[in-house]
């Protein structure tokens, strides 16, 4: 479960929810609500699956 970063906004959303892709500074989704992005980081199980933690520093990587 994600939760949009933009404060004003909170919307949770799974991640069948939202289109994680990348803008060329990361993997993000764009909140279905409100637009802002929200950085995520992928992991991959053991098993293969793939899987995404919300990123929670602001702004992420020191970029804007
Ligand atoms: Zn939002």
């Amino acid at each position: 479960m994600f939760t949009c970063r933009n404060q004003s906004c909170g919307a949770e959303w799974a991640l069948s929810d939202v289109d994680i892709h990348n803008e060329g500074q990361g993997l993000l989704f764009r909140c279905p609500m409100c637009g802002a992005r929200n950085y995520v980081t992928r992991h991959k199980t053991e098993e293969g699956e793939l899987t995404y933690d919300q990123v929670q520093e602001l702004p992420p990587n020191g970029k804007r």
